[in-house]
């Protein structure tokens, strides 16, 4: 017997270290944030899948759905708000960030999954990647069909949520979006489909990577790590979007100005394209102290410099970020400073 111990202890000292590291490494603890949205959704029957309520079920009993999510992780769950994230608001967008940067901090969590709306899931992602800094691992996932869909969507993305928020490859890779079992970088997720499971992609990069049958795999790093990190305060500047078109006479912007917008995004013809009675009004504004952002209603490639009279003119371009994202950066951007030539520096980055 005593022979028995002792070979078993030299076995355990000839173990790798590492092994004995995996071996012993606790059970990652898991925090699922929920705020609503289609995977919280509740229809009249199970073909019930577009005049159904999102934001209805609560967080218990999306977790109940799906067990064996306590095997992937040690999942808590916790309710931050319940509604259909087209009504998402900067009084809400700033109870989650708070609540996301206290969560982080605390040495029980390793990692958070935000259940949401897939309407407006890629600006609140990128909101927090501007305003959360942490190595730990924050993942938005939703649903496309609401839970009580025969085949919904919602619990497969939750566990692949928790896969990612666990894994210790996603540690660092900033805020991740995980649906229909891909994961894209909050600043590269778009919804380009109005109903269908698969709505999310990267317009031009593609996914990060993907959830394989052992977890997450992921293939490439995020093309933009060096995000500025602002803090959330509320008002945040108001940010119109204006969005182009063929015979566009840019009266709304007009319309902007005098609602009391600090910034105008946008959303040009081809490469940030504005037609000319709109530039002209939009550098009016713009000499009256208005941020003009140039983006576009285009869903691939970034917004590069074009017409030398916008740079006159002082219009930023938005680069690679879509719309909406550009009037996410713009709002904090202006909530921090009112320069331009730092807010141009901002989007450059
Ligand atoms: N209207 C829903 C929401 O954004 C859509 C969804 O979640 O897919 O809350």
């Amino acid at each position: 017997m005593e022979k028995l111990f002792l070979l078993a202890a030299v076995m355990l000292a000839m173990t790798p270290a590492y092994i004995r590291t995996v071996a012993a490494a606790p059970h990652p603890r898991v925090t699922v944030l929920a705020t609503g949205g289609t995977i919280a959704g509740r229809g009249a029957s199970p073909s019930d899948v577009t005049a159904y309520r999102a934001g209805v079920i609560g967080v218990d009993e999306m977790l109940a759905v799906v067990p064996e999510i306590q095997g992937v992780a040690d999942v808590t769950g916790e309710q931050l708000c319940n509604i259909d994230s087209k009504d998402m608001n900067d009084e809400l967008w700033q109870r989650l960030v708070v609540r996301v940067n206290e969560l982080l901090t605390r040495d029980d969590v390793d990692g958070l999954v935000i259940t949401h709306g897939t309407d407006t899931m890629e600006e609140t992602a990128f909101l927090l990647s501007l305003t959360v800094d942490s190595k730990k691992t924050v993942v938005l996932t939703g649903a496309m069909l609401p839970a009580t869909a025969q085949d919904a969507d919602g619990p497969r993305n939750l566990v692949d949520a928790v896969r990612v928020a666990a894994a210790p490859e996603a540690a660092g890779k900033g805020v991740l979006v995980v649906m229909n079992g891909e994961i894209y970088a909050a600043k590269e997720a778009a919804k380009l489909h109005t109903t269908g499971v698969a709505a999310f992609t990267s317009p031009d990069a593609g996914p990060l990577g993907h959830i394989g049958a052992g977890g997450a795999v992921f293939d490439r790093e995020p093309r933009c790590h060096k995000h500025p990190t602002f803090t959330f305060e509320t008002p945040l500047p108001r940010v119109d979007i204006l969005y182009g078109h063929e015979g566009d006479d840019g009266v709304l912007v007009e319309a902007a100005f005098r609602a009391g917008a600090r910034g105008i995004v946008y959303a040009g013809l081809g490469n940030g394209s504005i037609p000319v009675e709109t530039e002209k009004r939009l550098a009016k504004a713009a000499a009256a102290g208005v941020i003009v952002v140039r983006a576009s209603r285009i869903n691939g490639g970034a917004v590069v410099p074009a017409d030398p009279s916008y740079t006159a003119a002082g219009f930023i371009d938005s680069g690679a970020l879509n719309p909406q994202k550009a009037r996410v950066l713009l709002r904090l951007a202006l909530a921090n400073t009112g320069d331009r030539g730092e807010i141009q520096k901002m989007f450059q980055e």
